[in-house]
């Protein structure tokens, strides 16, 4: 008898039980392990899962909002409760440092804060008198059912990034998380519970495409909100729209780093050796480019960059002194190793190879070492592809109107961080860069809870960003009403267009 851990999915208030069919490994990416297995719903159990939702949504709807809120303040209170749990539970899956993993929770709690403000952030607008004896205003109301569905990347803080405005809102949601890490997206299903929130509003459901399919086909869902790889994005964005549902993906990334001659070279070392290598290069907003601008500024970066990046800690997902711990599978190691061979035959410069890493103890572990390349070019496939790995790519730019012209010619528009003094050149870069999210000395330029995330291109398809206001646009509808009681009735019969005269 097997001592895996199992999940199921989380529908209606309650774990459901094991229906015997398709599963999936978790592994344990410090050790190379299998510790759980996670159940892939069938569409049929994703249908029951959306229909049990549609019968528990009109209840919350009807909730005022400042209850809604306050379901949201005691769920607050029992994740920080409960954060060195979750923080382990999610390195243990993902494989990031316990350290990241509290900042992944963190960053979607700031969401859930946000989200407390919901009974001002749902008021309508209202005209007094827009004509004689009429009055005329507008509400914001929540779509239903609506679905996320989100990476293995941030398994705490993309799942509440999307829920935490939908329940506010008065939908109920469906989560449809990564299979690779599905441990915290269920405790977060238990909590909410816990916090209050009634059966039915906050469900999971695991699975792989045959799930996602079923959402995107199921008419009672309204909305899709996905993060993930951008061919996926682009497919659910397609499906989805094609539906009549109001979509949002967020896909893939490609991050510049613009090093400007007068920039602080050792702050910018630091910036970019955290943000290049930081939870092994899998964030969306990793800077995977850096561009340093003229031959000196070069030589001088790698002069600094390369001893760093040669001694960087790499260790289990528990160690504190780690600065990154193992991929999220062998696969991924597999497929990043790959693109580095590809990167080396194209003919860019390996200054760092840290492919034969191996960690004593933990020789079956997904570690990789980072990787470093110089003299990577625009015509790459290691420059032109998401790699989402340790591995750094330095494009050497002759002049800042050159290095401007690298994100802006990417095919994706995620994030892009300027390193300078000048706070001119600084300014034209943002005015002037086809990105979506820009760092002035900041190297990931991740917008806080109460502004919109979002990339451009290829890195994001549909109208509204993640959280912020746009969350709250994207899961409401608007509603419009036209006023006027009988004694404001003069006229008869009208057959022309109605106009405020
Ligand atoms: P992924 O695209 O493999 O999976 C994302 C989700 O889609 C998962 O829930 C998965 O089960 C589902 N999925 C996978 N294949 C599918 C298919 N064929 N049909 C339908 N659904 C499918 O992405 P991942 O590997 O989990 O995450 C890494 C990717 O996410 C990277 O490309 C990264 O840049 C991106 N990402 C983007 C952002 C952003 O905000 N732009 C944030 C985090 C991660």
């Amino acid at each position: 008898m097997s001592s895996l851990v199992s999940y199921t999915h989380f529908v209606n208030g309650a774990h459901t039980a094991p229906a015997g069919g398709r599963s999936a490994p978790v592994f344990l990416p410090m050790t190379g392990e299998i510790q759980a297995r996670v159940d892939l719903a069938s569409r049929a159990e994703v249908d029951a899962a959306v229909a049990l939702a549609a019968q528990a949504q009109p209840a919350w709807a009807a909730q005022n909002p400042q209850k809604r809120a306050r379901v949201l303040m005691r769920f607050l209170e029992l994740a920080r409760r409960d954060n060195e749990a979750l923080a382990l539970l999610l390195a243990r899956e993902h494989g990031k440092t316990i350290a990241d993993a509290k900042g992944d929770i963190q960053r979607g709690l700031e969401v859930v804060e946000f989200a407390i403000g919901i009974p001002h952030l749902l008021k309508g607008e209202y005209t007094d008198s827009a004509g004689p004896g009429i009055d005329l205003y507008s509400m914001r109301q929540p779509l239903g059912v609506v679905a996320g569905i989100t990476p293995f990347n941030f398994p705490a803080m993309i799942p509440l990034w999307k829920a935490a405005p939908a329940i506010a809102c008065g939908n109920a949601f469906i989560l449809k998380p990564s299979e690779r890490d599905p441990g915290v997206p269920l405790r977060l299903a238990e909590l909410f519970l816990e916090a209050g929130l009634p059966p039915g509003i906050f469900n999971v459901v695991n699975g792989d495409k045959e799930a996602v399919d079923a959402l995107l086909d199921n008419p009672t869902v309204k909305a899709i909100g996905f993060v993930g790889s951008t061919a996926i994005a682009q497919y659910i964005y397609g499906r989805g729209t094609a539906a009549g549902k109001r979509v949002q993906c967020f896909g893939g990334a490609k991050n510049h780093m613009i090093i400007m001659p007068d920039a602080d070279l050792d702050q910018t070392v630091d910036a970019l050796i955290g943000a290049g290598y930081g939870s092994a290069g899998e964030r969306c907003m990793a800077i995977s480019v850096a561009v340093p601008v003229g031959e000196a500024t070069a030589e001088a970066l790698m002069d600094k960059l390369i001893p760093r990046v040669r001694a960087l800690k790499i260790g289990p997902s528990t160690d504190p002194e780690a600065d990154f711990g193992p991929l999220v599978t062998r696969e991924a190691v597999d497929r990043v190793t790959a693109a580095v061979a590809q990167g080396v035959a194209e003919g860019a410069d390996l200054v760092v190879d840290g492919r034969d890493f191996s960690l004593q103890g933990y020789e079956n572990g997904f570690y990789m070492g980072g990787c470093l390349f110089d003299r990577v070019t625009p015509a790459m496939a290691i420059y032109r592809e998401e790699i989402f790995g340790p591995v750094l790519s330095v494009v050497r730019a002759a002049d800042y109107e050159q290095a401007l012209r690298l994100p802006n010619e990417h095919a994706y528009g995620n994030g892009v961080a300027i390193f300078t003094r000048d706070g001119d050149a600084a300014r034209d870069f943002a005015a002037r860069v086809e990105v979506g999210m820009v760092g002035i000395n900041v190297p990931i330029p991740v917008p806080l809870a109460y502004f919109t995330f979002g990339g451009w291109k290829r890195s994001g398809f549909g109208d509204l960003n993640q959280h912020g206001p746009d969350a709250v646009r994207f899961y409401t509808k608007t509603k419009t009403v036209t006023s006027r009681w009988p004694s404001g009735i003069r006229d008869g019969a009208e057959f022309v267009i109605p106009t405020m005269r």
